[in-house]
């Protein structure tokens, strides 16, 4: 691992103006007196690898500036919080006149900071929408910059994550999950998904306004709502596996994390977390269940996936 800069992630937002820097603070200040709605475990007893999808910077358009400064801010916090995060890259993020450089910069940091990288297609086509060749190329497409990358580095691109989860039905299902293992990809599950992209947005605009309270307050409802997404998939795990498998937790490289993310994180630990790599948590078992169909994992729906995979394994016996 090459010694980063520790910049706080403060220092990525230092042109926000100091009422933003306050408002961030009792955002903080805030989301440390919530409430604990942890169930209890000791501590870093359970395990999570965090996934971070639509890399490297969601939703900031041309502006280099912002997608600059929301990837710095995530790399910065997952190396000085030590997570092993992989980011799930969309490589037309990368394909703005005059930017690529820049842009694909921020994936040799992320690279030499000893993160790993994967595969979220070029574009971010939704596969229940677009025709089946239109989808393969796009998975193609989405590795132009990536693989070497990695290879360069004496790693591979081994993970592949569906846009929205979708991961389609019938022949069309089956066709993608075979291109992929043609590939040498394997197809990254979600076990926890908040929806963290739908806070987002409102929790920006209270930023910009300098609206501490109702910041704090939103922020309050996000971590409640990333506590009720753990606890359903701790019981699911129990409930199916008979024990609390290292989850998966999808998250995105939006701006509201580049802000909040250390929280977050910390939040995660307060609940027994220790954080572990893509490639340790899918060495669990529970990840390779007999007759579970890789593109199954790649939803939402995990634990059910698991349940049914379970469930015909016993009416075959
Ligand atoms: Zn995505």
């Amino acid at each position: 691992m090459v010694a980063l800069r520790m910049n706080t992630p403060e220092s990525a937002f230092a042109s926000l103006t100091r009422r933003d820097l306050l408002v961030r603070s009792a955002v903080t200040l805030a989301s440390l007196s919530l409430p604990r709605l942890v169930a209890q475990a000791p501590a870093h007893s359970r395990k999570l690898a965090v996934t971070i999808d639509d890399g490297p910077a969601v939703g900031t358009g041309n502006d280099l500036a912002v997608f600059v400064r929301i990837a710095d801010a995530l790399r910065e916090v997952f190396v000085a919080e030590k997570v092993p995060a992989i980011m799930f890259v969309n490589e037309r993020q990368l394909n703005v006149d005059g930017q690529r450089d820049a842009r694909v910069a921020l994936l040799h940091r992320w690279l030499e900071a000893g993160l790993d990288l994967g595969n979220h297609t070029y574009s971010h086509p939704n596969l229940g929408h677009v025709e089946l060749a239109r989808f393969l190329d796009d998975i193609v497409k989405g590795e132009v910059i990536s693989r070497p990358l990695l290879e360069a580095r004496g790693k591979k691109l081994v993970w592949f994550r569906y846009p929205f989860l979708a991961t389609g039905s019938g022949e069309t299902a089956a066709a993608v999950e075979e291109f992929l293992v043609w590939r040498g990809y394997r197809i990254a599950p979600v076990s926890v998904d908040y929806h963290d992209y739908s806070f987002s947005g409102a929790y920006v605009r209270h930023v910009r306004a300098g609206d501490a309270t109702k910041a704090a307050a939103h922020f309050d409802t996000v971590m409640q709502t990333m506590d009720e997404a753990c606890t359903r998939a701790e019981a699911r795990s129990v409930e199916v596996l008979g024990y609390e498998l290292p989850q998966t937790l999808l998250i995105h490289c939006n701006e509201m994390n580049a802000l909040t993310l250390r929280t977050t994180l910390g939040h995660l630990r307060d609940r027994g977390y220790a954080f572990v790599s893509m490639d340790e948590a899918m060495a669990d078992p529970g990840y390779a269940v007999p007759g579970l169909r890789p593109g199954s994992m790649g939803g939402g729906g995990f634990f059910n996936s698991v349940a049914a995979a379970k469930r015909s394994a016993a009416e075959r016996q």
